[in-house]
């Protein structure tokens, strides 16, 4: 009791994350493997799990560790519920961040803490209890108060985003995170779904449930290596002294991990080993984001290494209050996982929150909401009112006496109703002026047509006015059904007795919760205080304060060896993991080295360039990224215009081509902008060259094909100037010889 007054004052500022450790009863396998029973024991009054080896000898020390609360193979799913999440679910009505996540190897019951089976009410989870809790608390709450509640379901599967509430679920590509100074870090695009009962809450739960298992081939398969993250919102605004409403705004983290056991990445290649290196990034980083900030030296912590830390980042170690469940599978052959599970949520326990209450920020979309209503509202007041005094004008003018007195005192109520009536009146009279003009013989028929036209377009527009006042109430009202009042939208169907046994029953959890609270500060101060009486009155006293002191030494002996195989356990479990990492790490290497000798070999260098080139690094998002081939902007204003060359001419033609068509040349080859060019042969001196002109004609066939082989040599020329000499057998070749001429000639 005298110890509570400094953790008080000191959970106001800062608050460590709660760690339960829960531990499920066997199950039909393992019970029939053998009668070796669990190697898990748990002290529930003082929150000690005791952890047996099964491999090791009797007389070796079991290992023993605390925690905030532990439950056992017979513990409930609402004693956890009411003992554990209840406090924090409180927190996060009244504005606080909140997080809950449940660690453990596959099988040990996180999806069952988590969710349990939703239609047996003793065994629903920390989710649909969640729920209860929330809308029952609004229900409850007094009339005063306003609450927007939102959800939002998404997964964490191969370190990409994505959102379970998405329609296209399948299809939809990864989401991408983003960082706001005020709510930190948040996913971008993510479907926010606004809900106003428990059933709406469940059915979110169901499709994003839905969506998960349609994505998955094997469930299991799947849930072991996906993060499920579902996120509630509540908003509540509510008057302050100053007369203004406030809004606070607590977010609500519900995390159902993926399975903490090593996947084995031996042997495994491409796709697989891509996959087996993602698998545990999160987890990993969750693990060293854990020890950086349990260790309160480093000063970095790695929340960027991961998508799952980085979302959680307010939950460990910032704006947040939160309970992690660690859990635990009894039987003998997961012993390793088990020592590693505890270890992982022993660290944990001292991670340091800072929360607080999240009042007023600028993004509460209940503020938005609010706003919006009294616009719409002060739209649908403004064309009540005018109707209302047509209609008093109208009145006065028919029965001569202004009614005034009522002005601005009435219910709005009344004023709808007049409103309504001024409709139906001038609806009436129009109706009577028609059928007068139509009986009317004295009037022209042009002119009973235009007055009839006349009033056509006021009952017209009448129409139009009415049909706007409907779309803009029917808006109006589905504004406001977002919005839930405290104790009015939802009734709360449980009695009075009901209500004080609930009560009585949160009571005896928050008694239970302190009691242990309390056993364990006594236990540790137990252990600290040292014997201070020395001075003894008589033989018998100072054999029995020896013999304590004694026995008090064995006992920190006996701790002392327990830390040192806990020293040795570390070291051991760190070398193993640091061998899988550099298993990983050459595996990757490996892979790497594959990559590049495929680019080196089989890649262009100047392709490889091009592609370098359009990298850059996203420090955002944290990786790098291809720029689009032609900057976004310049697309359409590139497209627009044509190259001079092309003015006046089917595409860009070279200036040698367009002397040649002014010049009258063959159409063959006009379209295709190609220029006729035969090789120029012309010797510097005819007389000496005979004898090698000869040899050359036989190295070229074209040559010996050439119209103008009699002529023995002819000057280069392009097709334009030759049309006649041009035949079918030679284009072949004269065209490939243009093809390197003609940019030659354009320059
Ligand atoms: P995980 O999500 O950790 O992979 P599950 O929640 O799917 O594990 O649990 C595996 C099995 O164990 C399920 O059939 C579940 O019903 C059962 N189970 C888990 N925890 C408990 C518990 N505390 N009491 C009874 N059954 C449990
Ligand atoms: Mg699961």
């Amino acid at each position: 009791m005298i110890q509570k007054k400094p953790v008080m004052s000191k959970t106001k500022s800062s608050e460590s994350v709660k760690v339960v450790v829960r531990c499920r009863p066997l199950n039909r396998k393992e019970e029939s493997n053998g009668p070796a029973g669990g190697i898990v024991q748990m002290d529930l009054r003082l929150g000690q799990v005791i952890l047996r080896n099964p491999r090791a000898s009797a007389s070796e020390p079991q290992k023993t560790f605390t925690f905030d609360a532990v439950y056992d193979a017979n513990s409930k799913q609402r004693d956890l519920y009411d003992e554990s999440v209840r406090p924090l679910i409180d927190s996060v009505l009244a504005g606080f961040n909140g997080t809950i996540f449940a660690y453990g190897q596959t099988g040990t019951g996180k999806t069952y803490t988590m969710q349990g089976a939703w239609l047996d009410p003793e065994k629903r989870g920390v989710i649909p209890n969640a729920f209860d809790h929330i809308f029952t608390h609004i229900s409850r709450s007094q009339s005063d108060k306003q609450y927007l509640v939102r959800a939002s379901y998404l997964e964490i599967y191969l370190e990409e985003v994505r959102d379970l509430l998405d329609p296209n679920h399948g299809n939809a590509r990864a989401l991408e995170l983003r960082e706001n100074p005020e709510s930190g870090v948040y996913v971008r695009d993510l479907t926010s779904c606004v809900c106003k009962s428990i059933k709406e809450i469940e059915e979110v739960m169901n499709v994003g449930n839905q969506a998960r298992a349609v994505g998955a081939t094997d469930m299991n398969e799947h849930s072991s290596r996906s993060h499920a993250l579902f996120l509630i919102t509540v908003e509540c605004s509510q008057p302050g002294p100053d007369g203004r409403k406030h809004i606070r705004v607590g977010r609500l983290n519900l995390v159902d991990l993926a399975g903490s056991e090593r996947q084995a990445k031996t042997g495994v290649q491409g796709e697989r080993l891509k996959e087996a290196a993602k698998i545990n990034l999160s987890l990993s980083a969750l693990g060293n984001v854990i020890s950086a900030l349990a260790d309160g030296r480093s000063s970095h912590v790695p929340y960027r290494d991961s998508k799952l830390t980085r979302l959680l980042q307010d939950s460990l170690g910032g704006n947040a209050k939160t309970v992690m469940v660690a859990t635990l599978g009894p039987a003998p052959q997961h012993y390793d996982e088990t020592l590693t599970t505890l270890r992982y949520a022993n660290r944990a326990k001292n991670i340091q929150n800072q929360p607080r209450v999240n009042e007023d920020p600028k993004d509460a979309l209940l503020r938005e909401f609010q706003l919006e209503i009294a616009r719409l509202r002060a739209q649908l007041n403004h064309r009540k009112w005018r109707s209302k005094q047509k209609k008093e004008q109208v009145d006065g003018g028919w029965e001569g006496d202004g009614d005034e007195e009522t002005e601005g005192e009435e219910g709005e109520e009344e004023v709808e109703k007049e409103a309504e009536e001024y409709v139906k009146l001038q609806e009436q009279q129009l109706e009577r002026e028609k059928q007068d003009i139509r009986e009317d013989q004295f009037m022209l028929a042009d002119e009973k047509q235009r007055l009839l036209g006349e009033k056509e377009r006021m009952m017209g527009d009448l129409r139009k006015e009415q049909e706007a006042t409907e779309q803009l109430t029917a808006k109006y009202k589905a504004m406001e059904s977002k919005l839930l009042v405290g104790g009015k939208n939802i009734t709360d169907h449980t009695n009075e007795q009901q209500k004080m046994l609930e009560m009585k029953r949160h009571e005896i959890a928050e008694q239970t919760r302190r009691e242990r609270e309390i056993q364990q500060q006594m236990l540790v101060q137990d252990d600290e205080t040292v014997e201070l009486r020395e001075t003894f009155t008589s033989l018998q006293q100072e054999v029995e304060a020896k013999t304590k002191k004694l026995k008090k030494y064995l006992k920190l002996y006996a701790k002392l060896q327990c830390i040192k195989a806990e020293i040795q356990d570390v070291n051991d479990e760190h070398v193993r993991s640091r061998q899988e990492l550099e298993q990983t790490q050459n595996e990757l290497t490996r892979e790497l080295k594959f990559k590049y000798l495929i680019i080196e070999n089989f890649i262009p260098p100047e392709e490889k360039n091009k592609i370098m080139n359009r990298l850059t690094f996203d420090p955002e998002e944290d990786q790098w990224k291809f720029q689009p081939l032609v900057p976004a902007e310049s697309k359409s204003s590139q497209m627009k215009k044509r190259p001079s060359s092309a003015v006046g001419y089917k595409r860009p033609i070279s200036q040698y081509a367009r002397v040649a068509i002014a010049m009258g040349a063959h159409s063959r080859y006009r379209a295709e902008n190609i220029m006729f060019l035969e090789l120029d042969m012309t010797p510097p001196n005819t007389a000496t060259l005979d004898c090698s002109t000869k040899s050359e004609r036989n190295q070229i066939p074209s040559l010996d094909n050439s119209p103008t082989k009699d002529s023995g040599v002819c000057k280069s020329r392009s097709w334009c100037q030759t049309p006649k000499s041009i035949t079918s057998s030679s284009s072949n070749v004269s065209l490939a010889a243009c093809h390197t001429a003609t940019p030659m000639t354009a320059q």
